[in-house]
């Protein structure tokens, strides 16, 4: 009895060696191993017990062994469907109570200590449920903890989905906020483009009413401008008149027709012709601009040899090289240049540069004449007067063409221009498709190009001439 209550406490005090415990009891009671089945108190069924032969490969079998057990204390059974290794074996079930049992695998009888063992199994028994209930709570604690720290994750991810909702509810309280600010402020930007609106109508409307009066402004200028020019060239038609007949009476007095000349009356007559021929250049002047501006100038077009009519030039404008003493150079590289314009009018431009440079200019400068063809306007020639003259002050430069005006005057005398040349000259060049441009330093010299229609082969070959009208502007 001793021995086997020291077993029995011993099985129930280590469960990892029970399986041997177990073996060795089961052999001091004269089977080979033992089976203790619990009846589980939260499925109502017996179940083997941790650490024992786990033995339920027929719970069938098991349960019958179980009830007839409980019916009658004891039970023997062969070991047919109970999972004993050889099903021949018996087993014995005895202690049986409605909380256990034991079942000794290959006892042949009843085992001699049975009474004993069937007095200690209570205590067994309660051992073990006891294990049972401490592994189920170890069992439901764990799976309280799992629950809790799972609980725990799902708190925190809530949190964490909480401050982030908070987060964009927040941005879409922003937002709100600003679609709001931004629609008031669209709002007053409407209202102001409304206003600006309507103002801007009003200033349309006013403009429109300017641009009436201007063009009315504009006709009446033109016709006013027209009617200027007419008079213009009928006055200096009338005034050329008389003063030809100054030249004629002149010419007679130093002849002597009416009388001995003394060398002072030749004097005064010298100056009476000066100023008589100056006035009557100044008249031919106006009227040659009155003529263009009114648009009754014919040109007569034709290709136009540029080293012609340089030649032609040449001795035209020589007196007032020599006279002061200048360098003159021509420089042509392709002499079979032609240009498309009326001959006269370009000698008549030509004649103005060259006569202006020669003006310009202090003895002993030069004057040369470039000719050739613009690099970004091919179907440009151009010719360019250069002189190493006194130069145009920069801000004077638009003004010459303008008609009358002087830039040097002081530097030169009265008589010796009208401040027409460039005017006319610029106007021509415009007329024949051409334009007149400057260039110049103060001290170092000017440089004058105009540009015309190079003359085609075909052109040329045409060889007939275009009139055309110049504008009236
Ligand atoms: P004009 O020579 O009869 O005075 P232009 O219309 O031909 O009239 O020239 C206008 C002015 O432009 C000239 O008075 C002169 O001041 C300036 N000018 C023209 N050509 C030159 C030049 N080659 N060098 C310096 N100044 C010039």
């Amino acid at each position: 009895m001793q021995e086997l209550l020291r077993r029995i406490t011993a099985l129930a005090a280590t469960p990892a060696e029970r399986q041997t415990r177990a073996r060795e009891l089961a052999r001091v009671l004269g089977g080979d191993d033992l089976v203790v089945m619990l009846r589980d108190s939260e499925i109502g069924a017996f179940l083997p017990a941790p650490g024992f032969r786990q033995t339920l490969s027929d719970a069938t079998r098991w349960r019958q062994l179980t009830a007839e057990c409980i019916a009658r204390g004891e039970a023997f059974a062969d070991g047919m469907g109970l999972g004993v290794d050889d099903p021949r074996r018996p087993v014995y079930a005895i202690g049986c109570s409605d909380d256990s049992i034991v079942a000794i695998i290959g006892a042949t009888g009843r085992p001699h200590a049975a009474d004993e063992l069937i007095q200690l199994l209570p205590l067994l028994t309660r051992v073990l449920q006891g294990e049972r209930a401490v592994d189920h709570a170890t069992a439901r604690e764990r799976v309280a903890r799992q629950s809790a720290a799972y609980a725990e994750r799902l708190v925190s991810a809530f949190n964490q989905s909480r401050v982030q909702l908070e987060a964009a509810l927040a941005a879409a309280e922003e937002s709100r906020r600003i679609v709001a600010e931004a629609n008031v402020q669209l709002q007053d930007q409407a209202m102001e483009m409304e206003v600006q609106s309507e103002e801007l109508q009003s200033q349309a409307e006013q403009l429109q009413a300017m641009n009436v009066e201007l063009e009315k402004a504009r006709d009446e200028a033109a016709a006013a401008s027209k009617a200027k020019s007419e008079f213009l060239a009928t006055m200096s038609h009338e005034l050329r008149t008389p003063l030809n007949a100054i030249a004629g009476h002149v010419q007679l007095i130093e002849l002597g027709i009416y009388g001995a000349v003394t060398d002072e009356q030749r004097a005064a007559l010298d100056r009476i012709d000066r100023s008589q021929r100056h006035l009557l250049g100044l008249i031919n002047d106006i009227l040659n601009l009155a003529r263009i501006e009114a648009g009754r100038v014919e040109y007569h077009i034709t290709a136009v040899s540029v080293n012609d009519l340089l030649s032609d030039i040449a001795p035209m404008i020589e007196p007032q090289i020599h006279a002061r003493a200048l360098q003159y150079r021509v420089v042509i590289p392709s002499p079979e240049i032609a240009v498309r314009a009326d001959r006269e009018k370009l000698q008549q431009i030509l004649l103005n540069l060259l006569s202006n440079a020669a003006k310009f200019t202090p003895p002993e400068g030069s004057i040369e004449v470039w000719c050739g063809t613009h690099n970004d306007r091919p179907h440009l020639a151009f010719i360019r007067v250069t002189d190493t003259g006194i130069g145009i002050a920069e801000d004077k430069l638009a003004s010459i063409f303008e008609p009358f005006v002087q830039v040097n005057s002081g530097h030169t005398r009265p008589a010796e221009g009208t401040g027409l040349g460039l005017a006319i000259s610029r106007d021509l060049a415009v007329g024949m498709g051409g334009e007149l441009r400057v260039r110049s330093t103060v001290g170092k010299g000017s440089s004058f190009t105009l540009s015309l229609p190079l003359a085609t082969r075909d052109a040329e070959d045409e060889r007939n001439s275009t009139v055309m009208q110049s504008r009236a502007d």
